[in-house]
């Protein structure tokens, strides 16, 4: 499995070590990015770049897009499916609303190319190590074709059904985080007014119903998970702009569907206001702060 052509487009944080990763498991690995500046980061990765969608993607058996937006994923995929021969496998990484992810799959079939979504989380972090985990939506054709080159930058792939279903997976997934992190600050900043101490919560609640990932790996007060961005300072980790867009995500996908989800609303509103007051940069898990009632601007 080391004997593929694949052009990568978008080396930004996530794509210039998920392109290198890829190059290190032996792959002819050719990127384009507008940024010359995210260029040359992975040139250094040993990634070599091209100056041109076109020469990156050109004789390329598989093209893989690790973009900011849907917009972006939309004007690339339609760009590259008149470059690219009929049978070249699309792959897109990028975290990405529903419906683009759905139209720019539809765009792809109609130029006989096999296409996966497949949004990751594991962060930065995840990509640089390849312990990323893959949720992947698409054709039985496309994720066996797919699966082996997501496993060289991951450590998890998740098939999750049909086109977009890789999107849906990780939205609601994050919606849950976003939620359950919210809960689990407000239970915190309630046992600090009652005179309840963070650990004597955290070993109840870590071993009782209240019991979640938010909780037990990313607790958001120093100590008693030493690894949590809360003992540094809220240094992401995962930063509040990921989460907020993430949220932003899955309200458009709530209302394109037509689901119930006034929880996951009320989190995108806080962490709108968390991320207008110049926070977006910090850990996610840092909105204990803003709960806590501590001022937050700016
Ligand atoms: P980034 O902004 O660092 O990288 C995106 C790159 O795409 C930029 O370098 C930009 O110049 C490039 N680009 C934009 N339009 C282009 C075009 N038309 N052609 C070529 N290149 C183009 O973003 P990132 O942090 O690498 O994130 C990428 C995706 O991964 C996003 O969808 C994000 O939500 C998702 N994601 C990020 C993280 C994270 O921790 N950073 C975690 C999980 C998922």
């Amino acid at each position: 499995m080391s004997d593929h052509t694949i052009a990568f487009i978008g080396l930004g944080n996530m794509g210039a070590p998920m392109a290198a990763n890829l190059r290190k498991a032996g792959h002819s690995v050719r990127g384009f990015d507008l940024s010359v500046h995210a260029a040359e980061a992975a040139r250094a990765g040993g990634v070599t770049v091209a100056g041109s969608l076109e020469e990156a993607v050109a004789g390329a058996d598989a093209v893989i897009t690790m973009l900011p937006a849907g917009k972006h994923v939309h004007t690339v995929w339609q760009a590259l499916v008149g470059l690219v021969a009929p049978g070249t496998l699309l792959i897109d990484c990028s975290t990405i609303d529903v419906d683009s992810a759905r139209a720019v799959h539809a765009i792809a079939e109609a130029a006989s190319c096999p296409s996966l979504d497949a949004p990751v989380s594991g962060g930065v972090g995840g990509a640089t190590a390849g312990t990323l985990t893959f949720m992947v939506g698409g054709t039985t054709e496309a994720y066996d074709r797919g699966a082996p080159l997501l496993a060289q930058m991951g450590k998890r792939v998740v098939p999750c059904g049909e086109a977009g279903s890789g999107q849906a997976a990780k939205i609601c997934n994050n919606m849950i985080l976003g939620v359950s992190m919210i809960a689990v600050a407000e239970a915190f900043v309630l046992a600090e007014k009652l005179g309840l101490s963070h650990q004597a919560l955290f070993d109840v609640a870590s071993t009782a119903s209240g019991q979640c990932w938010s909780l037990t790996s990313y607790c958001p007060v120093p100590g008693p998970v030493p690894a949590s961005p809360a003992n540094h300072g809220y240094k992401p980790g995962f930063a509040a702009a990921l989460m907020l867009k993430d949220l932003r995500l899955a309200q458009e996908a709530a209302l394109s569907s037509g689901a119930t989800t006034p929880l996951g609303a009320e989190a995108a509103q806080l962490y709108a206001l968390f991320d207008n007051a110049g926070h977006g940069g910090r850990d996610f898990s840092a909105i204990i702060e803003m709960v806590r009632g501590k001022d937050v601007a700016a």
